[in-house]
């Protein structure tokens, strides 16, 4: 049984709604699937719907986009109950500052007469999260860069004229979210951040698993995190980080998790919860 615990959908920048990543997951093989669209965990209850009907194991998730000493990290939360109050709330903060930092992009983009609105690139977004990704999609319709890529390049990579930083909530503050609602902290993609002389703060504040394998992490840096969490006693995460199509081939089924891996994420997650009936039914 093989898992992939890092996907993105709709209800954030990816481009598949949560059915069509579901059949994708079951075309690839896959039998553990979890859902970690950036600062929301509102497109759960379909994706878990979705999963049944293929056959496929749901895990809830996000990805909260946090900061700590000045380092953007992102931080998976899994087995969370997505309808947790304190949880939603700091999930609907991100939200209202992503629709607001999108109108800045586009304010700033009309300073350089680029003809764009904002209510363009929401309705294109049609999602309480939205990034980027939607405005650089957004200036590809408009037929002011030719990809998406051009895009991020020209327009939205930090420094350039469309940039506007991002709000990120403490990390370990959102360790205790993930925590509060029943689930497990593990730090995303690792080998593209490096700022490993982090983790043993994290793990202070109560880190419980680290992405070690994951689409852009190479052999030696999967090694190399393996070897850490071994170390650390950390679990072990893994997924594609699949956004759908946004450049060429979805990356859904290059990374499979050994379902060993996710069975010690269950144990984990069932200890943390003791009182609960397990980590795996999904509260609607
Ligand atoms: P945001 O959360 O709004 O800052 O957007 C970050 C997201 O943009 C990442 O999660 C990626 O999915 C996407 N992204 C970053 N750089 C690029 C790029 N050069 N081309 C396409 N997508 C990108
Ligand atoms: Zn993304
Ligand atoms: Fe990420
Ligand atoms: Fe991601």
């Amino acid at each position: 049984m093989f898992a992939d615990l890092h996907l993105h959908t709709i209800f954030s920048d990816g481009t598949y709604s949560p059915e069509e990543l579901a059949l994708r997951a079951r075309e690839q093989g896959l039998g553990i699937v979890a859902l970690t669209d950036h600062d929301t965990a509102e497109g759960c209850p379909r994706m878990a719907a979705a999963c049944r009907a293929q056959g496929l194991e749901f895990i809830t998730g996000t990805e909260l986009t946090c900061e700590l000493e000045g380092h953007e990290l992102h931080l998976l939360g899994y087995f969370i109950d997505p309808a947790n109050p304190p949880l939603g709330r700091a999930m609907r903060q991100f939200q209202a500052v992503r629709q607001q930092r999108i109108r800045e992009m586009v304010r700033q983009l009309n300073a350089l007469n680029i003809p764009l609105t904002a209510e363009s690139v929401l309705d294109l977004a049609n999602c309480q999260s939205p990034g980027r990704p939607h405005v650089a999609r957004a200036l590809v319709e408009g037929g002011v860069c030719r990809t998406v890529d051009e895009a991020f390049e020209r327009f939205l990579k930090r420094g350039r004229p469309g940039w506007v930083p991002k709000f990120k909530i403490g990390a370990e503050d959102a360790i205790g979210l993930i925590h509060g609602a029943g689930g497990l902290a593990a730090l995303a993609h690792p080998g593209l951040n490096r700022s490993d002389h982090l983790i043993p703060r994290l793990i202070e504040a109560g880190l419980d698993g680290l992405e070690c394998f994951h689409s852009k992490h190479g052999p030696g840096v999967t090694r190399q995190y393996l070897g850490l969490a071994a170390q650390w006693g950390l679990l072990v995460t893994g997924g594609s980080d699949c956004h759908g199509l946004t450049k060429g081939a979805p990356l859904i089924g290059t990374v499979k998790l050994a379902g060993e891996y996710v069975e010690r994420l269950k144990e984990r997650a069932a200890l943390a919860l003791p009182f609960s009936p397990g980590p795996t039914p999904l509260r609607l």
